[in-house]
């Protein structure tokens, strides 16, 4: 028999009837192969965790912060099983901990080491469904650990690699990966297939569907991923290697989505002197902390002084503060740090699109039409980023599908 890898994520289990809904569909596919289920924390639950614990104090400690976090993939994880063993079905629940999954010290956002996975093996052996909580492992110090927002789509993608799984399911409400948000664009397109490349770029990008630390992984140990929608029967998009999707036109430009991304802030450090390894220094920090930084820009103008800019995830964001005011403020008064909250980050993604010259100058052309001030630019060869005003993402978003929709067929 082989073994399939079911991920279900928040809205898929907020409620009794929904998992009632989710143990009928995992019944159903139990019949010709063994299931390990992976689920998320229900609805918004984890977000009010974190509400509440930001009641408290707005720097809690992260170790308590995954002890906390943790307890939402519990809930949801154990009610499935219970609602598994009251239809008659063999099912044993488990913790990240208790499934063997190993991670480093890095609370709230710790990596994966390795996962023990003869526990599982051993279940599966005699008949169970295992079902596991998402986003949650077990560290050096015996502490548990969570794997970064988003991070039940990594359990269940490195669960697959480990367990060598044929298939590795990540259902949710919509429907797959869209050409664009269908919410701003009315006609956007489900895409069918996606290379781990183009669909690590669009999650990169803002597609909220897949943490995309988890595509890395699933890149490296070749899973193939289907997104699909818990309460529909349609296929939805299939994820896999460059080679396993026949394109038509071995060189013809081929762009997968446009994407927008409201969750990143600006940092602007002005009036750096030069030398003294400043660059190092932001950076160093802002790594040494778990901060992810995209967009960067280094300019100086005519004076001896130098700019940086670059953003950070809104989540990020008191944290990148606090940081730079520890390395400037008190020695450099004359430093000026401002950070930018309006902005969104737009993109247009596509394997090969540096090589088409006129993109680039089409998308500049289209935002210049509509009087769309663009603040940054980053381009690389699968994906071109321009960040602008919040307030013009929706139209830009809309124009550039429009224009850029014929080259999008797949
Ligand atoms: N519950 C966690 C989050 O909301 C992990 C997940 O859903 O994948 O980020
Ligand atoms: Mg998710």
């Amino acid at each position: 028999m082989s073994i399939v890898v079911m991920k279900f994520g928040g809205s898929s289990v907020d409620g009794i009837d929904r998992i009632k809904y989710v143990a009928q569909k995992i019944i159903s596919k139990k019949k010709n192969n063994e299931i390990v289920v992976v689920v998320s924390a229900s609805g918004n639950s984890t977000d009010n965790l974190i509400k509440k614990a930001k009641k408290i104090t707005s720097f809690p400690s992260l170790r308590e912060m995954d002890m906390l976090l943790a307890t939402g993939e519990m809930v949801s994880t154990s009610l499935l099983t219970i609602m598994l063993n009251s239809m008659g079905q063999k099912a044993i629940s488990m913790t990240g901990p208790q499934a063997g999954i190993l991670a480093d010290n890095n609370y709230t956002c710790a990596k994966i080491k390795k996962i023990k996975i003869n526990r599982i093996k051993n279940c599966l052996l005699s008949g169970n469904i295992v079902i596991v909580a998402g986003f949650q492992a077990l560290n050096v110090n015996g502490d548990i650990t969570t794997l970064g927002r988003g991070g039940s789509d990594l359990t269940a993608i490195a669960l697959s690699a480990s367990l060598k799984a044929n298939l590795c399911e990540i259902y949710s409400d919509v429907e797959g990966v869209y050409t664009a948000d269908p919410n701003i664009v009315k006609t956007a397109k489900k895409i069918d297939c996606l290379s781990y490349d183009e669909m690590l770029e669009m999650a990169g990008a803002g597609a909220q569907i897949l943490q995309p630390r988890s595509i890395i992984v699933a890149k490296k140990f070749g899973i193939v991923i289907h997104a699909r929608n818990t309460f529909s029967k349609n296929p939805g998009t299939v994820i896999t290697s460059e080679q396993n999707i026949r394109r038509k036109n071995m060189e013809t430009l081929l762009i997968s989505g446009i994407t927008s991304d409201k969750n990143r802030v600006k940092f602007t450090v002005r009036n750096l002197p030069k030398g003294h390894n400043i660059v190092l220094k932001i950076f160093d920090k802002l790594a040494k902390v778990n901060i992810d930084v995209d967009m960067i820009i280094q300019s100086s103008i005519l004076n001896k002084k130098n700019d940086i800019i670059f953003t950070v995830n809104k989540q990020n964001m008191e944290k990148t503060q606090t940081e730079l005011n520890n390395i400037f403020l008190p020695k450099l008064n004359f430093v000026k740090i401002i950070r930018n909250e309006r902005i969104a980050k737009i993109s247009i993604i596509g394997v090969g699109i540096k090589e088409n010259y006129n993109v680039i100058a089409k998308m500049f052309n289209i935002f210049y039409k509509n009087k769309i001030n663009i603040e940054m630019i980053n381009t690389s060869e699968t994906i071109i980023s321009c960040i602008v005003d919040k307030f013009n993402m929706i139209k830009a978003v809309k124009e550039l599908h429009e224009s850029f929709e014929i080259f999008m067929k797949r």
